[in-house]
């Protein structure tokens, strides 16, 4: 009986593991939907933003900023969360992005392999390789 046991327990770990995995592709498929979503909407609030320029040049009035502030405010939002989703992104592959190059790169290098930035690895001090100095 004991082996059947065995079996079930390896499978079902199996099937932990996948169902993670799969978890985060739906998680980051969502996030992406979303941002998609923000994009979408910044372009509407641009094409208001070029209709309100065109009615006031075709009836000759002057622009008035304070027409635009709230479009632009909302934009404002609308990138932030993006920057956000885009984050959530990186935490769910377990990746950073440099500070220095923004390109994307293991949580765990202390150097970015793109731009050679020293990374600040706050949260990772203790996965720090003990046999470094023993070469
Ligand atoms: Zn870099």
């Amino acid at each position: 009986m004991e082996i059947f046991e065995k079996i079930g327990d390896a499978a079902s770990k199996t099937y932990k593991f996948t169902a993670e995995k799969t978890s985060k592709i739906a998680k980051e498929t969502k996030i992406k939907m979303q941002i998609n979503e923000y994009k979408s909407n910044i372009k509407d609030i641009y094409i208001e933003i070029g209709e309100y320029v065109y009615q006031k040049f075709l009836k000759d009035e002057d622009i008035d900023s304070k027409d635009l502030e709230q479009s632009c405010e909302e934009i404002k939002v609308l990138s932030d969360n993006i920057v956000k989703c885009k984050d959530e992104i990186l935490k769910l592959r377990e990746k950073r992005q440099c500070k220095n190059c923004y390109a994307e790169i293991e949580i765990s290098a202390n150097y970015c392999p793109n731009c050679g930035f020293k990374q600040e690895n706050e949260e990772q001090e203790e996965n720090k390789t003990e046999n470094e100095e023993n070469n």
